[in-house]
């Protein structure tokens, strides 16, 4: 379960909203195999799809973070996007070609987030730019007040938090 905020525009018949979410969800195996699946399509940059060609038993992080632009304050989230590759000194490190561990229910295999912690190092951080001024972001877990305005109408957005599965 992730925590998240919803920004909401209240003016009656505008109904613009927007989603910021944190964490991982219930559906985290299908979430990671999804941005695997498209880093190696080179659906999600240049440097992910190179660094699975170069480490085909690395992993990119899939939790979702919550980022802000440090130049023009926008919110949004996307994921992590981090590169890890296997711990290679450890005596808890993988045994080779041992890529993830198997989803019981699903027989699906995926590399969950406290094996991320434990198994494997970061290898390179991917860094976020604001989508809207290109600017450079930080990581944030707590929306408070947006001083940005409802992009459909102008007017104030409001801030509400949320769970998600
Ligand atoms: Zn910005
Ligand atoms: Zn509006």
């Amino acid at each position: 379960m992730g925590i998240g905020y919803a920004l909401e525009c209240k003016t009656p018949f505008c109904r613009y909203s927007r989603l910021l979410v944190t964490g991982v969800g219930m559906r985290f195996s299908f979430v990671y195999q999804e941005v695997m699946e498209k880093a190696r399509k080179g659906e999600v940059s240049e440097e992910h799809t190179q660094f699975l060609q170069d480490h085909p038993d690395g992993v990119i992080n899939a939790k979702k973070n919550i980022y802000q632009c440090r130049d023009c304050g926008y919110y949004f989230s996307d994921y992590n996007l981090d590169m890890y590759i296997p711990k290679g000194d450890n005596a808890d490190a993988p045994e080779k070609g041992r890529r993830s561990v198997a989803f019981p229910s699903e027989g699906m295999s995926y590399v969950s987030p406290f094996e991320l912690k434990k198994r494997y190092k970061l290898y390179q951080t991917y860094p976020h730019h604001c989508p809207k001024c290109k600017g450079e972001v930080d990581v944030t877990e707590e929306v408070k007040d947006v001083s940005e305005k409802c992009p459909k109408c102008g007017k104030e957005l409001k801030v509400s938090f949320i769970l998600w599965d």
